[in-house]
């Protein structure tokens, strides 16, 4: 999921730990029925998030700084490409099913 210009960036006092987020993303990808091959945090410029045609995911660290409901937009928007690689009338189908429940 790219950063862009538009995305207004309010960092949190205090980061959630890694623990938190890492809890977080197992708990979605659950829900979703998907299972990740492996889940990274990294430092990424241009991206919150990337998904490798293996299953890898990478969220950025950055994330642990955001709030609740912009970290589960992200985490979910990843896990989904798992079951549908683009970006296409399905995927954001789901993508707005899942965030609205
Ligand atoms: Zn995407």
């Amino acid at each position: 999921m790219k950063k862009t210009g538009a995305q207004k960036w309010q960092p949190l006092e205090q980061a959630v730990p890694v623990d938190l987020f890492l809890a977080e993303v197992k708990e979605w990808a659950e829900r979703l029925g998907v299972a990740p091959a492996e889940i990274r945090i990294q430092p990424m410029k241009r991206k919150w998030a990337s998904c490798s045609s293996r299953g890898r995911l990478t969220f950025d660290t950055e994330l642990l700084h955001q709030p609740a409901e912009f970290r589960r937009g992200v985490i979910v928007h990843e896990l989904l490409h798992l079951k549908v690689p683009n970006h296409g009338r399905l995927f954001r189908a789901l993508l707005r099913a899942y965030l609205e429940t």
